[in-house]
């Protein structure tokens, strides 16, 4: 781990890719200067933006989330192990939404796999983000940490 790392999330938070597809994403990753690795987890897991966090948003209402409450849905979501992600009803507009679907600025997200990498600075090749969900099969989020 270093200080500033990319972290590349299935939107799907469950998504947990099979030995084949795995090998899949290494081979592609081989062809980047990357030095990429693949995270596994049992339970959903959360990967924060670090030092960037600004706020948060309600998805519904756009209202912004005060961070007491998030703080306190978040300890309420989590069960030992990792995330329920089991709707909550927002404090603004009573809209009941899972904390993976809350408006993060920096991005944040959540999942039991990632690909991460210590961050080169700017964004991901796109064509490298679409040929990783093409394998994937799903969408991803690009998380930044700064610590
Ligand atoms: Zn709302």
């Amino acid at each position: 781990m270093s200080l500033h790392d990319v972290f590349l999330l299935p939107a799907d938070p469950q998504l947990s890719p099979d030995a084949a597809t795995n090998a899949r994403l290494r081979d592609r990753l081989a062809h980047e200067p990357l030095a990429a690795r693949l995270l596994h987890h049992d339970h959903v897991q959360f990967f924060d933006c670090g030092e960037g966090f600004e706020s948060v948003a309600c998805p519904r209402c756009h209202a912004e989330i005060a961070l007491e409450w998030w703080g306190e849905t978040m300890d309420r979501d989590h069960d030992g192990a990792g995330f329920a992600l089991a709707p909550h009803a927002m404090p603004c507009c009573g809209h009941g939404a899972a904390l993976n679907h809350l408006v993060y600025r920096i991005k944040q997200g959540f999942g039991r796999f990632a690909i991460t990498y210590p961050d080169p600075g700017g964004q991901p090749d796109p064509h490298l983000l679409a040929d990783l969900a093409g394998i994937l099969g799903c969408r991803l989020i690009v998380v930044h940490r700064h610590l």
